[in-house]
């Protein structure tokens, strides 16, 4: 089969790319591993951090400039090569077109009010706007199309009082957040003309004299060859799944069972091999702490940031700021386990916090007794109950408890600031004042689930540059590849700038992809300067 561009992966970026491609003019063929469309993005809420994007006047903020976005990235991680900086920079000079793009395709955005960027104490940090997310459509795509996205729970991304408002006025009719956004582009892209292959995984790439001509899928068994005359974007996620490639990589001790990403499996890390690709960030994931129950890793932002719970390691002491963005709490868990155990670690609640929060796959207030014997939920009468059930330390847990509710108390978090920054807050519990974030664990029964380092995501991957071309070791570009999103090495490094970072710098970096392959984007960039 012949055509001109070829998009390894339906998520998001995957989408974005192929559409755009179209409206180009090219001939697009996008083949996706699963039977599903949407891959990570559809079990998202959908977030999207995009500095300068049009919107932002409406809640208040007048300005913002890519200088600053690109400041304020810096000011959390340092680029550590120019190549990284000058991606940073084209990501921030391009995230508002890319905002553009969507609305003008009538994909209708809002921004998340009240959403701070995850620092909003660090130079460049906006208090709110830069993060948009879908609003809610009602699912418009044709039977064919209509089952193959990938579902999403809404409630899991509500938090408490949150949650409770949002019940009502819910419509199950109504896809929302990353899967109305995959659901709003594959419409697009089936609309247009562009192919969709589902059940049909890369196994390499063609390759002539280092330019990649093509790819090899393989579909309903059979093997395919593919050429593409413009190029091929990988778009296929990176190695969350691939246990041998994290044991490689990532800090120990690592299991693909702790993460809640979709599966990728590598593919693109292989397909770079074969063109001797440079990688880059390959120690990196967007950590987020999860807890394992039936058979399956869970996020627990929701529990660990509302008040009336903390986090210990296994010496029964806290040693972190619970509240904080996912990336740093993860990453936080792997440096204190350097020195003390502390994966797993154990998120401890009292009654309180079980009636009124969403616990893993535990709905407020239910406690399954399955869970309960088999241990995946501890529950106890008293501290002495609780610290032997866990195993933990009991006089250390016992003077941790003791020591936070006080802390509680006072609504001040002396030891590791919860509930100090703004982005603390905006997840909080509104109806306590003094701190949103902090309630003392004193009322009976407590609750416990251990909790591990896990990610949504690896983040290292190809090293591409500016233009998302995929770069060998020398800095040369390989022909006819490029490369977006997680099958590419973040930006953003170990740090994490907003919600929706991940999901905008993967739709930037497909777009920029694919106006390069089509000689169009010197002009863009000429604009932009
Ligand atoms: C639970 C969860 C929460 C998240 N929360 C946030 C958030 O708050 N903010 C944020 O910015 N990001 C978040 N992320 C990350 C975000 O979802 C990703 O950055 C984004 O979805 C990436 O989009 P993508 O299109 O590149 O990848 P995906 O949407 O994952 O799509 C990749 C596709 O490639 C396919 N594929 C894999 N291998 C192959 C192969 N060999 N051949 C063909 N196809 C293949 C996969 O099946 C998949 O459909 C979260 C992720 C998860 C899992």
């Amino acid at each position: 089969m012949r055509t001109d561009v070829v998009v390894i992966g339906a998520g998001a970026a995957g989408l974005l790319a192929a559409v755009a491609a179209r409206r180009l003019g090219h001939e697009v063929l996008v083949v996706e591993r699963s039977g599903s469309v949407g891959g990570s993005t559809a079990t998202t809420d959908g977030a999207l951090w995009l500095p300068g994007n049009d919107m932002m006047g409406r809640v208040g903020i007048p300005s913002d400039s890519a200088a600053e976005a690109a400041s304020y990235l810096d000011a959390l991680a340092a680029p550590g090569s120019p190549l990284v900086a000058a991606r940073r920079v084209a990501f921030t000079r391009t995230a508002a077109i890319v905002g553009r793009w969507l609305t003008t395709s009538r994909i209708a955005l809002e921004v998340v009010k009240g959403l701070p960027d995850c620092r909003p104490d660090v130079e460049g940090a906006k208090a709110q706007g830069r993060t948009l997310r879908p609003k809610p459509v009602p699912p418009k795509l044709d039977e064919e199309w209509a089952h193959t996205v990938r579902g999403v729970d809404p409630a899991a991304s509500q938090t408490g009082l949150r949650a409770w408002l949002a019940r009502p006025f819910r419509d199950p009719g109504q896809l929302s957040g990353g899967a109305a956004l995959v659901a709003e582009l594959l419409r697009r892209a089936v609309g247009s003309g562009v192919q969709l292959w589902l059940e049909a995984p890369l196994t390499s790439l063609l390759v002539d004299d280092g330019a990649v001509t093509g790819v090899a899928v393989e579909r309903a068994g059979e093997a395919v060859d593919v050429h593409a005359d413009k190029g091929v974007l990988l778009a296929c996620g990176g190695f969350e799944a691939d246990q041998g490639l994290r044991e490689e990589h990532l800090p120990m001790p690592t299991s693909s069972d702790w993460s809640v990403g979709v599966g990728a499996d590598g593919a693109a890390l292989r397909a770079g091999q074969q063109v001797n690709a440079a990688l880059a960030g390959l120690d990196q994931a967007w950590w987020t702490p999860v807890l394992l129950a039936d058979g399956k890793a869970h996020k627990v932002d929701v529990a660990r940031i509302a008040p009336h719970s903390m986090i210990v390691d296994q010496a029964g002491d806290r040693y972190l700021n619970e509240a904080q963005p996912s990336v740093f709490a993860g990453s936080r868990m792997y440096e204190h386990n350097r020195g003390m155990r502390s994966v797993p670690s154990y998120l401890i609640m009292d009654s309180r916090h079980r009636k009124a929060n969403r616990l893993g796959p535990w709905d407020a207030g239910n406690s399954p007794k399955s869970a309960i014997e088999s241990g995946e939920l501890v529950k106890a009468a008293g501290f002495d109950e609780l610290a032997r059930a866990l195993g933990v330390d009991r006089a250390g847990l016992i003077g941790s408890l003791v020591a936070f509710n006080m802390m509680a108390k006072r609504g001040k978090d002396t030891d590791f600031g919860r509930g100090d920054s703004a982005w603390d807050r905006h997840f909080g519990d509104p109806l306590l004042r003094r701190n949103p974030c902090l309630g003392a664990v004193d009322k009976q029964p407590f609750w416990a689930v251990r909790i591990y380092p896990g990610d949504s995501g690896t983040k290292g991957g190809l090293v591409i540059d500016d233009r998302s071309r995929v770069l060998r070791e020398d800095d040369t570009a390989v022909p006819g590849l490029w490369a977006c999103s997680a099958s590419a090495a973040s930006i953003f490094g170990g740090s994490q700038p907003a919600q929706g970072a991940g999901l905008a710098a993967a739709l930037v970096e497909a777009y920029r992809g694919v106006l390069d392959l089509s000689g169009q984007l010197t002009q863009l960039d000429e604009t932009l300067a």
